[in-house]
């Protein structure tokens, strides 16, 4: 039995906690002690919870060096460090409305309210810097001090003097004998962009964010470096002697956090001016929303928003858990990088058996949706990460980016866990897989490979392409899959019948698909290129190269024969000229050709478009060489309009008269360039001249 102990799940569980901790305890040292992360936030955040789950679902599993029983990290070393006159705890976080709704569950239990009993509370920006502790005796700053691990801070006196934004004596007529003040030390985005710079301009490591930037500024050993770093500070919480009563013309003792908020503004600090009140859970939620989408025009970084209790008494009673208030939570925004474990490597075949790695994981939300598979782009990419089975690994979505795979957690590797690579046979086909040298793709060259197949049907009926309506990726499958289609001629040999017959397939719908095939033949020549999914020859290429090569046969013989009249087309280089010629040379695609040609394509240009073309060409010719002046107002026209029409047409806009010039286009208001033109003989033009000229009149 003893073999089978270590996969019991409890002994798992216990691995797992034991790894999550040695991981977190060195991602803390290195973030509070060293200012230099080796994690990014959110990748923390969940590493963390999944810690915190464990313990919770097992209480013998936490110990006490658990980064969940500790606030911050240990004073670094350099500074005197001092104890607080009140502990500075951290914040529970809030990762969505329902952790904000139990949470808020929790508080109303504690304070023995009845659901769904409104409290007020006051939302503030959770601004990304450094708490500081501020002691004030008799109005006077008298130290200052970093969070450290809650208890004991370092004492940076000196370094927050530089601060302008700490008043150095409170603006108040008869101050307490003490005053304790917390607030937020900051970088604004800018100084901490110009900080990097020059870090990077002297080969210095650089600051991974603001907030790092601002805890290596304050541990600084010079203030005169602190100094000219321009730190800023918003204070957010006041701690007064119990007894103290303000003196007339000084502002009264606060009853509240918002009141609070009032008294330190009027005491001389600078209030972040974005707190709000808020009267119960719904405008708490909107409050978040907002500043979601709103923290992007502030100047400096912020990671969610702080809500807390409004009444000072209610926050008494409910106390403080051993790390953070039960009446304050912080409420994070969608993560844009999290961690999650890998289920498996799957491999996908593109349309020109390109094989793709792909990592499947564990679903995780981020930017707003959940995520489960992620590209590896190729195998170089996939050795570089170095992926093991099992991986826990840091995944990334930002906005509308794809997701990708950053790198890998191998501290939470599993023991014998299995190097990834990808496979040496297709896994569609089965055949070898070929990665040419100096290639970072690895294919699939089995041109029968149903993958491949597949991606070429895809592609030919695409809107770009041959714009066929009705033909899904999943009726491609099952047309692909049953041997119906080997080629995409085949597709023009469908009959509604055989449709018919298919899964989710009625006969109308089979008829109208029979229809739509034989419409696209009437495509356009440079479609029809294009949809041959030809290595490099896009949509563009694929006009460039049509215009002058007006038939499927005149660009073949070119490909195969005069190369150097591809490249002659404008937009068009070797490396399209090769792949043409490649493709050109394979048999199977001169037998498609010839199998198009027989279902009834031209593979060529109509007259209609060959007339189109030579009208184009004979408009660009209309005002080659000339040179236009534009000046005034013309009455329908801007002048760039007008400008885009001269250059349609051949011809270039200046912006000065000389003998040189064609024509000025004089319209309302015209100036000197007019009196220079008279002078000179040069013709001016009215906007209905320029259009006469320019339908060649
Ligand atoms: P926290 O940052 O979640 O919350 C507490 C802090 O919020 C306070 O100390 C204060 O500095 C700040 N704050 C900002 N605005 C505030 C406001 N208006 N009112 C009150 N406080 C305000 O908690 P924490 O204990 O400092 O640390 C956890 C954070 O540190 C997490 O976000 C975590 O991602 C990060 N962290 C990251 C790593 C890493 O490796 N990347 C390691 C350790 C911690």
């Amino acid at each position: 039995m003893s073999s089978t102990a270590p996969e019991s799940p409890l002994a798992k569980q216990q691995a797992r906690a034991l790894e999550l901790r040695r991981l977190l305890n060195q991602a803390a040292h290195a973030y509070y002690v060293l200012d230099a992360p080796l994690m990014e936030d959110p990748v923390y955040d969940q590493l963390y919870r999944e810690l915190l789950d464990l313990e919770t679902a097992q209480p013998d599993l936490v110990s006490p060096d658990s980064p969940t029983q500790r606030v911050g990290g240990a004073p670094a070393q350099g500074f005197q460090s001092v104890q607080h006159r009140i502990g500075l705890l951290s914040l529970d976080n809030a990762f969505n409305t329902a952790e904000l709704e139990a949470w808020y569950g929790r508080l109303l239990k504690v304070l023995d309210r009845e659901p769904p009993a409104a409290l007020p509370m006051v939302g503030e920006l959770k601004i990304d810097g450094n708490a500081l502790a501020l002691s004030y005796e008799h109005g006077v700053l008298v130290r200052a001090a970093t969070r450290g691990d809650g208890e004991q801070g370092e004492e940076i006196t000196a370094n927050v003097r530089t601060i302008a934004s700490v008043p150095l004596r409170l603006q108040l007529e008869h101050p307490p004998a003490w005053v304790e003040v917390r607030g937020e030390a900051l970088i604004p985005d800018d100084t901490f962009a110009a900080i990097n710079a020059e870090r990077e301009s002297r080969g210095e490591a650089l600051f991974a964010n603001p907030r790092n930037a601002c805890a290596g500024t304050l541990r600084q050993l010079d203030p005169k470096v602190v100094a000219s770093r321009r730190l800023d500070f918003f204070a957010y919480t006041l701690h007064l002697p119990e007894d103290w009563q303000a003196a007339p013309g000084d502002p009264e003792r606060p009853s509240n956090q918002w009141a609070a908020l009032q008294w330190l503004q009027q005491a001389g600090f600078k209030v972040n001016p974005n707190a709000a009140l808020l009267p119960d859970l719904a405008a708490v939620e909107a409050f978040f929303q907002h500043w979601d989408s709103g923290r992007r025009q502030l100047a400096y970084a912020t990671d969610g928003v702080v809500v807390k209790l409004n009444d000072l008494r209610l926050q008494d009673a409910a106390g403080f858990t051993q790390k953070a208030p039960r009446w304050a939570i912080a409420l994070k925004y969608p993560a844009e990088e999290a961690p999650s474990k890998l289920l498996r490597l799957s491999c996908q075949v593109g349309r020109t058996g390109v094989v793709t790695p792909v990592a499947e994981f564990e679903p995780v939300p981020l930017a707003g949706t959940s995520v489960s598979r992620a590209t590896l782009h190729n195998a170089d990419r996939l050795a570089e990460l170095d992926l093991h089975g099992g991986d826990t690994i840091v995944v990334r979505k930002a906005g509308e980016i794809i997701p990708e795979v950053v790198r890998v957690l191998p501290e939470l590797r599993p023991a014998g866990a299995p190097r990834l690579q990808l496979p040496h046979t297709c896994p569609e086909c089965g055949s070898e897989l070929v990665r040419e040298a100096g290639e970072a793709a690895t294919r699939c060259v089995n041109s029968s490979c149903p993958a491949i197949l597949r991606g070429a049907l895809r592609h030919w009926v695409s809107k770009g392409a041959l714009d066929v309506d009705g033909m899904g990726s999943k009726l491609i499958e099952q047309l692909v899959d049953r041997g119906l289609v080997r080629s995409i001629a085949d597709l023009y040999r469908l009959d509604g019948a055989l449709l018919s017959s298919l899964e989710r397939m009625g006969s109308k719908s089979a008829e109208n698909l029979v229809s739509a095939l034989e419409a696209s033949k009437a495509q356009p020549w440079h479609r029809q290129l294009y949809g041959l999914g030809i290595h490099h020859v896009g949509e563009v290429n694929a006009k460039a190269l049509t215009k002058a090569f007006p038939s499927a046969a005149e660009l073949a013989t070119a490909a195969l024969e005069t190369p150097e009249a591809i490249t002659a087309v404008y937009g068009i280089g070797t490396e399209i000229a090769q792949s043409l010629q490649q493709w050109f040379a394979t048999p199977a695609n001169q037998e498609l050709l010839t199998s198009l040609e027989r279902t009834g394509f031209s593979l060529a240009a109509t007259d209609t478009e060959l007339r189109a073309a030579e009208a184009a060409t004979a408009a660009t010719a209309l005002l080659n060489g000339q040179t236009f002046v534009l000046t005034g107002t013309l009455p329908s026209l801007s002048r760039s309009q007008a400008q885009a029409l001269i250059e349609a047409a051949g011809g270039k806009v200046s912006g000065s008269v000389s003998k040189k010039t064609s024509y000025v286009v004089a319209g309302a208001e015209a100036g000197s360039k007019l009196s220079k033109a008279e002078s000179l003989g040069v013709p001016v033009l009215d906007e209905a001249g320029l259009q006469a000229l320019l339908q060649g009149s």
